[in-house]
C-alpha cells in the first residue's frame, strides 16, 4: 500500500527557512545561507486550508525564523484569521532583537492582528548565535506588549547563565565547560528528534554503526513513521514534511488520497518496505557507497542515501526538497 496521510492532528507552518542562527540541532537545516524566501498569504491560507479539512485546527508558525520579515508574518496571521485556523505559538530565536522599545512596538502591532502567543527559543545550542540578553529581552517585550510567551526551554537557563549575557558562546564552549557528556545529559533532559544536523551533534555520545547493523535492526518499513501527523509540517512551498522526515516532501495537494507511486517513488518505496528497500533501490537506480563511519541510526543512513541522489542530480520526483538541505551535506 502506498502513503495515505488521510487526518492531521496538530502541526505547524515553516515560513521560510532562512534563519540568522544555524543550530547544531536544527532538523531542518535553517540558517544565514537559505533562501530568504517567506510564505506568502496565499500559500499559507491554502496549507491552513487544507489541514482544516484534513481535521486540524489549530497550528503553530516555525522556521528558520518566522519574525525575520514581519510583513510576511502579518500576510500568515490574516491567512489564519481568514481561513479560521487557530494559531497555537509563533517559534522565535529572538535574534531580531535589537531594542526593548522597538521590540515592544513591533509586538504590540503584531498582536493587534492575531499574535497571542511566542515560543522562544532558549537552549545551549540557539546561544551559540543568540546572546541571552537577547532572549531575555524578547520575552520581556512580548510580557510588556500582551503577547503570552514560552521560553523553549526554561531548564536550560542555569546552563547559559554560565557565561556572558552579552555575548554568543558557541557548543564548544558548553562541552569544555560541562564536559564531554553535555549532549548526552541534554538527551536525557529533553526530546530532540535525531534528524538534520543533529545526526552530527549527537553522534560523539550515541555512536555510530555499520550500514549492516543499521539494516540489521531496521523495521520492515517507515510508513508509521512516515504517516504521523502528531507534529506534522507543511512550508512556504507548498510542500508537506510527512512525519519527522525532514528533506522528504508531497506536495500538500496530494494530501488526503493515497500517494501516487509513480510521482512519489521513494516516498512509497519508504512507507512499503523501509530503509532496506530504499537502500537496494538507491544501489540499483546510482551506485550508492555507504559511509565508513557508519550511522547513528536508520534515518542518518536515508538522509545519505537522499544527498546522494540529489548530487548525482537525480530530479525523478519532486520529493527530495527543498534542495538547499541537501547544499550543506
Ligand atoms: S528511515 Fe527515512 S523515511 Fe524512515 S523514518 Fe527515517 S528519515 Fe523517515
Amino acid at each position: 500500500m502506498t502513503l495515505h496521510v488521510d487526518r492531521l492532528r496538530s502541526g505547524g507552518l515553516i515560513a521560510t527557512y532562512q534563519c540568522q542562527s544555524a543550530c547544531p540541532h536544527c532538523l531542518y537545516r535553517g540558517g544565514p545561507g537559505r533562501s530568504p524566501d517567506y510564505v506568502s498569504q496565499e500559500m499559507a491560507a491554502a496549507c491552513f486550508a487544507k489541514a482544516l479539512s484534513l481535521g486540524c485546527a489549530s497550528m503553530h508558525v516555525g522556521g528558520g525564523e518566522p519574525l525575520a520579515d514581519p510583513l510576511g508574518l502579518a500576510g500568515v496571521l490574516a491567512a489564519a484569521a481568514e481561513t479560521g485556523m487557530h494559531l497555537e505559538y509563533v517559534e522565535t530565536s529572538a535574534s531580531w532583537y535589537d531594542d526593548a522599545d522597538e521590540a515592544v512596538e513591533l509586538l504590540t502591532e503584531l498582536r493587534a492582528m492575531g499574535l497571542s502567543s511566542l515560543l522562544v527559543s532558549l537552549s545551549p545550542m540557539h546561544n551559540g548565535f543568540v546572546p541571552l540578553r537577547k532572549t531575555l529581552g524578547v520575552l520581556e517585550a512580548a510580557r510588556t506588549a500582551g503577547v503570552a510567551v514560552f521560553p523553549w526551554q526554561e531548564h536550560f537557563l542555569a546552563d547559559v547563565q554560565a557565561f556572558d549575557p552579552e555575548a554568543t558562546h558557541p557548543f564548544a564552549a558548553y562541552l569544555e565547560r560541562f564536559g564531554p557528556n553535555y549532549p548526552a545529559e541534554i538527551l536525557r533532559r529533553t526530546w530532540i528528534h535525531l534528524g538534520g544536523r543533529a545526526f552530527d551533534l549527537f553522534a560523539p555520545v550515541l555512536g555510530r554503526k555499520p550500514v549492516e547493523a543499521i539494516l540489521a535492526e531496521a523495521s520492515a518499513d517507515c510508513r508509521r513513521e512516515l504517516a504521523d501527523a502528531s507534529h506534522f509540517h507543511m512550508d512556504l512551498y507548498g510542500d508537506y514534511v510527512p512525519g519527522l522526515c525532514s528533506g522528504l516532501a508531497c506536495r500538500v495537494d496530494d494530501l488526503g488520497a493515497p500517494l501516487d507511486p509513480e510521482r512519489y517513488p521513494i516516498l512509497t518505496t519508504l512507507a512499503e518496505s523501509g530503509i532496506s528497500g530504499f537502500y537496494e533501490y538507491a544501489a540499483a537506480l546510482e551506485e550508492y557507497q555507504p559511509l565508513p563511519g557508519g550511522y547513528v541510526n536508520k534515518c542518518e543512513l536515508c538522509q545519505d542515501i537522499r544527498r546522494h541522489l540529489t548530487q548525482r542530480g537525480w530530479f525523478e520526483s519532486t520529493e527530495l526538497a527543498p534542495v538547499e538541505f541537501y547544499a550543506a551535506l
